[in-house]
């Protein structure tokens, strides 16, 4: 009987064999989903675009999963313990893949497909998971509701970026909607009478521009006016905002949430209106990385050529993962395809999205994604490694 060692070598080198002859399919999907952007909740092509490839590819993968139009799942595999791939396909409103959720969608595929062929031999189940919403809406977290991640005990997917790293610094972040309520009246005629909702808003703007210089280091409010009234000559009755709050623990993240009500509701009672803050959507929570399960990736990563960079003094992202992340283990790397002095977000990024290096990315990632679970399924010492750091 095989031991252990030459079942995952062999299971590796078939995923990657797998991948290679993949890989032209792979890169078409990604360069489809970049060329026809969709916003959080919106991605239907993006999700047609999946399916087709995957069955193309022999999975067959069912959207409306868990009640959300554009999410979507695949299962096999059989037993304990259970993995999920997660893969991205949201865009940016206004500036597209600028984060590179194609590449993050075909490398999940690429992951789920290859080994999916190889379903017979593994060791447990693996779960692909179509999570819209990751930028606005964090759709993970609907998705953990409705129960997606109940019976797993890992999740795994990899983003594209400058770098390659093995985690990404993950903060929290609370979006939220404020309404601003005062009396309309005529500016000129009778100025009296009116309650300027425009001026509650400002007050409060520049409360929280106050209150910034006095938070942590992980801590973050910006903002903009959504709503500021219609014409000069009424006073503006109605003025809305919309906020984003980051700290680096929920704990910290409540505390912020407070401070912000405070400024608002002041800046309200100053200028005579009312205020009604709204949490849009749940919150976005830190990513909790696993370092046993991270150094995994890496390993499998580094076998395909690639160089890290640690990714302890990055800047701080978010990202609805954190939410699982604070559930189940959670893989949450990053794979290089732009010059570090672009970012993603950066309008610039969306050009590397589709690159050499991106396309170079899809497949490196798709390997070392699924020699990760592979990994996970196969090795029960790393698989406890994984379980005491998640608990710590
Ligand atoms: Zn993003
Ligand atoms: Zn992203």
């Amino acid at each position: 009987m095989p031991s252990t060692t030459a079942i995952i070598s062999h299971l590796k080198d078939t995923v990657a064999e797998g991948v290679d002859r993949s890989a032209q399919t792979l890169i078409t999907l990604s360069h489809r989903i970049h060329a026809d952007p969709e916003p959080a909740f919106q991605e239907h092509r993006a999700v047609a675009a999946i399916t087709a490839t995957a069955a193309e590819l022999g999975l067959e993968v069912h959207s409306g999963a868990y009640g959300i139009d554009t999410a979507l799942r695949a299962d096999f595999g059989a037993g304990a313990p259970g993995v999920a791939i997660m893969a991205e396909y949201d865009a940016l409103p206004g500036s597209g893949h600028a984060c590179g959720h194609n590449v993050i969608a075909a490398i999940g595929l690429g992951a789920a497909t290859t080994l999916h062929e190889l379903r017979a031999e593994l060791a447990g189940r693996v779960r692909f998971l179509g999570t819209p919403a990751e930028e606005s809406g964090c759709g993970k977290e609907l998705l953990a509701e409705a129960g997606a991640f109940d019976d797993l005990d890992a999740a795994m997917m990899v983003h594209p970026a400058s770098w390659d790293l093995q985690a990404l610094n993950g903060v929290c972040l609370s979006q939220l909607e404020v309404g601003f309520t005062g009396r309309a009246s005529h500016s000129g005629i009778a100025p009296e009478q009116g309650r300027n909702a425009l001026d509650a808003a400002v007050l409060a703007h520049q409360a929280i521009g106050m209150l910034a210089k006095h938070l942590a280091a992980a801590e973050r409010v910006h903002g903009i006016i959504t709503e500021g009234g219609d014409t000069p000559s009424i006073v503006p009755a109605r003025v809305a905002a919309r906020y984003y709050l980051r700290a680096a623990d929920p704990a910290a993240l409540a505390q912020l949430k407070h401070r912000v009500e405070d400024c608002i509701a002041g800046a309200a009672r100053a200028a005579g209106c009312s205020a009604a803050i709204d949490f849009a959507h749940p919150d976005y929570l830190d990513l909790r990385t696993n370092p046993p399960l991270a150094a995994a990736y890496q390993a499998n990563t580094q076998r395909l050529g690639r160089a890290f960079t640690s990714y302890e003094t990055f800047p701080a992202a978010v990202t609805d993962a954190g939410n699982i992340s604070h559930r189940i283990p959670v893989l949450h790397p990053t794979i290089a395809c732009a010059p570090t002095h672009v970012m993603i977000h950066d309008a610039e990024f969306a050009h590397y999205a589709v690159s050499a290096a991106a396309d170079q990315a899809v497949i490196d990632g798709a390997k070392a994604l699924a020699m990760t679970v592979i990994d996970y399924l196969h090795d029960s010492t790393l698989r406890e490694r994984i379980s005491v750091a998640h608990t710590r």
